[in-house]
């Protein structure tokens, strides 16, 4: 039996073990011991903010709810 699949699994708040840069704005500064939110790309792990994490969480949410949206308005799901 398949595994339900999650599209956020790279996504995360963590704590910043020193201060740095926001990765979407170089002003947001991010204070050490405060969270953040890290995303797993490649490889790679980018922190942003927690205003810029909330813009972006927003407008995914907005983008889920659309896609949801279509895919109950489209044809009947596959016989389990
Ligand atoms: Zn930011």
């Amino acid at each position: 039996m398949p595994r339900p699949r999650s599209l956020i699994v790279s996504m995360e708040i963590t704590v910043a073990g020193s201060s740095h840069n926001c990765r979407n704005n170089d002003s947001h500064r991010i204070a050490k011991g405060v969270k953040r939110l890290t995303i797993k790309s490649d490889g790679d792990k980018q922190h942003y903010c927690l205003g810029c994490a909330k813009g972006f969480l927003v407008k995914d949410v907005e983008r889920l709810r659309a896609i949801l949206a279509e895919i109950e308005s489209g044809a009947p799901p596959a016989a389990a």
